[in-house]
């Protein structure tokens, strides 16, 4: 068995423990050597509350995975890469466009690997998804995302402010599968954002979209739906109807089961990262956060009722 890396968990909130910490070391390429995070802590392992006194204090730790929120992704993948760190984003990769794309350009420029990852692609039906889909034409897109930001966001003040990405946070996983198993640019046609009156940030999307061939792409996305949770994107094609439902990790080829499991989102998403590492490449694609920026762009603001965390 190969040595395993030693590897820098920044940001030990939710998703970190969650996902992160648990997926490292099941996984046989990377060991937790060190966490940085003002406030939380991992036990057994060298913890720091400021990324730059980790960086001088652990030049032997030379992967680190950013687990922040967007808003301060820029800022310490930079220093990262200029400290020659091989580096894993969280997504949302960063806050703009102009943000990710100046840091594909640094980790080129640098010479170090940099994934900007999207757990969702690594849902189970995806890939088969996206075989299935390779030799259809397809007709329509419906996607419908709908989730409790009580239940998965609970206490996140960053999320409501700018650059948190407000239902954008979920429903960009949504675009990172759409954009994975539809082949082409997607385009934004308009979209409508609705604003609780106390909020920064959308509580809820609608956005109409087209494939390049011209077929209507729509999406749905609300952060008020209590009880059971809905995850689907439905495409219809000449040959049949394609349901990708729970997240993904379902797939659906007309009324029947074609793939579904146990949850292997973070387990892949850290195999990818050890091969990128490996081939010394890095995995940088922003197309679901250009059309986050599109449907902003396109969006008309429509401010609804006051939302209570
Ligand atoms: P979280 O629970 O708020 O944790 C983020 C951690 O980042 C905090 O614990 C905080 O730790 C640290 N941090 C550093 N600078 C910060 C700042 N300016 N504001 C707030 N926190 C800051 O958030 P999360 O849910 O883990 O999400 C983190 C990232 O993972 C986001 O990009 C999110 O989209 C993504 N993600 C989340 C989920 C989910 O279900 N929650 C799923 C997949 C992906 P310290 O205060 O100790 O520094």
């Amino acid at each position: 068995m190969t040595k395993r890396i030693p590897l820098a968990l920044v940001g030990v909130g939710k998703i970190a423990r969650d996902q992160h910490i648990p997926s490292i070391a099941g996984g046989a390429d990377f060991e937790l050597a060190a966490a940085v995070s003002r406030h939380g802590k991992v036990d057994g392992v060298d913890n720091f509350e400021n990324f730059d006194a980790f960086l001088t204090a652990r030049p032997d730790v030379k992967v680190v995975s950013l687990c922040t929120p967007p808003e301060v992704r820029f800022d310490m993948a930079k220093k990262a890469i200029a400290a020659g760190r091989d580096v894993l984003m969280e997504k949302p990769p960063a806050t703009t466009l102009g943000e990710a794309e100046a840091l594909s350009a640094l980790a080129a420029e640098a010479g170090v690997t940099l994934f900007a990852t999207w757990h969702s692609r690594f849902a189970l039906g995806v890939e088969p998804a996206r075989l299935w889909l390779s030799d259809k034409t397809i007709k329509t897109v419906s996607i419908v995302w709908k989730e409790d930001v009580r239940r998965w966001h609970p206490g996140q003040a960053w999320i409501w402010e700018p650059g948190g990405f407000g239902v954008f946070d979920p429903g960009i996983n949504a675009l990172s599968i759409l954009t994975a198993v539809v082949p082409g640019p997607i385009l934004v046609e308009r979209s409508t954002l609705e604003f609780p009156e106390n909020k920064k940030q959308p509580i809820a999307a609608s956005i109409a979209m087209r494939t390049v061939d011209g077929a209507p792409v729509s999406a749905e996305f609300d952060w008020r739906q209590e009880g059971p949770q809905t995850w689907d994107i439905t495409i219809e094609t000449d040959q049949g109807l394609l349901r990708l439902s729970k997240g993904g990790s379902e797939l659906y080829i007309g009324d029947a089961l074609h793939t579904a499991g146990p949850d292997r989102e973070y387990a892949g998403i850290y195999e990818r990262f050890g091969a990128l590492i490996r081939a010394r490449e890095s995995d940088t694609d922003y197309q679901p956060l250009r059309l986050v920026a599109d449907s902003f762009l396109c969006g008309e603001r429509k401010v609804v009722a006051s939302f209570e965390d």
